[in-house]
């Protein structure tokens, strides 16, 4: 089908993107089009104003920013899942972002029109529930942060106002942890049915001088878990139960298999599911996907 009529602008700063958001209410903003085209076409949506944010300079690239990174709206997941400085410091993004879609979609696809349409099986919202990042947004009121905890509130639906541009996305340092994603793919779009994001480090404990009275040997250790769980439930969960289950524990099987099978917990009754897998049958294999991306992030932290 053919995209209802739409009048068509191209911004060539963020300033500019909001000044047409203002004029033209309702429109909807173009990054990389691999979501928004399709919905044009089924006439899902019909904006009276599509706004071409795709040549804005200041919402590209990748760089370290302190203890983190900062990367630009328009970093396509081909990128994201090249650079060097994700892959040190956030590898399980750079694992996600590589397992997307097929190599149109990754050459075209954005991290910023991935996140916006808060799509439930997308995988960068889980990675990113896992590390921590915050998503920053211009808006008519200026500049503001928001935790990615808070940024997804249902299925396709987010924080963001009508004039809204995100225009990067920070993420926390996961250097020296080890970090992983695993999904089980849908095999036509590869979307995720189930998608687990892990970070985890592995330290010791005990040791200090009241140990070394008792005669204590220092143990390894999980530790500083973080675990995020999509595709399955509308918006990323964080998994609180396998995450306690992980932290002061040694980094095991017996550990590892514990503490994902207190994933069902976690994800709750609030299930998405469709001819190809049931809510309640990704519920139940989530836990093996959850096991999955702990051993391959403890394998990582050493
Ligand atoms: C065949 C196929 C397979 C796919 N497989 C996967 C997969 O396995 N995993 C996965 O995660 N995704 C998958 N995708 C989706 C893909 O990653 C999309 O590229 C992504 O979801 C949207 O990014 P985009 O840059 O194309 O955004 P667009 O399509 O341009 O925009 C999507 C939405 O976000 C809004 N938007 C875009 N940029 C911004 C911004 N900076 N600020 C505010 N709003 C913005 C737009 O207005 C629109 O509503 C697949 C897509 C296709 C077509």
């Amino acid at each position: 089908m053919f995209a209802a009529d739409f009048e068509y602008y191209r911004a060539g700063s963020v300033a500019e993107a909001g000044q047409l958001l203002a004029a033209h209410p309702g429109a909807k903003l173009l990054a990389g089009g691999h979501s928004l085209i399709p919905l044009l076409k089924l006439r899902l949506a019909a904006p009276a104003a599509v706004i071409d944010i795709g040549r804005i300079a200041e919402l590209r690239g990748i760089s370290t920013d302190g203890d983190g990174l900062r990367i630009g709206a328009l970093a396509t997941h081909a990128e994201i899942a090249a650079s060097d400085a994700v892959r040190e410091h956030a590898a399980a993004l750079a694992e996600a972002a590589g397992q997307i879609g097929d190599p149109a979609v990754r050459n075209r696809g954005t991290i910023g029109g991935n996140v916006a349409h808060a799509d439930p099986a997308s995988d960068l919202p889980t990675v990113l529930a896992a590390l921590g990042a915050t998503v920053t947004v211009a808006g008519s009121g200026g500049e503001r942060s928001i935790a990615v905890g808070d940024f997804f509130t249902g299925v396709m639906t987010t924080s963001l106002g009508e004039n809204d541009l995100l225009t990067s996305i920070r993420v926390p340092s996961a250097a020296g942890r080890g970090t992983a994603y695993v999904k089980f793919s849908h095999p036509a779009s590869r979307y995720a049915v189930i998608g687990v994001a892990v970070s985890l480090g592995i330290g010791t404990k005990g040791g200090g001088w009241i140990s070394k009275i008792k005669g204590e040997q220092k143990e390894t250790v999980c530790t500083e878990a973080a675990v995020a769980v999509g595709g399955l439930v509308p918006t990323p969960v964080r998994c609180g139960a396998v995450e306690a289950a992980l932290n002061d524990q040694p980094p095991t099987a017996e550990t590892f298999a514990a503490a994902a099978a207190a994933a069902s917990g976690d994800i709750g009754d609030d299930l998405l599911g469709d001819v190809f897998a049931s809510g309640e049958y990704r519920k139940a294999v989530a836990p093996v996907y959850v096991r999955r991306a702990i051993e391959a992030a403890a394998g990582r932290a050493g």
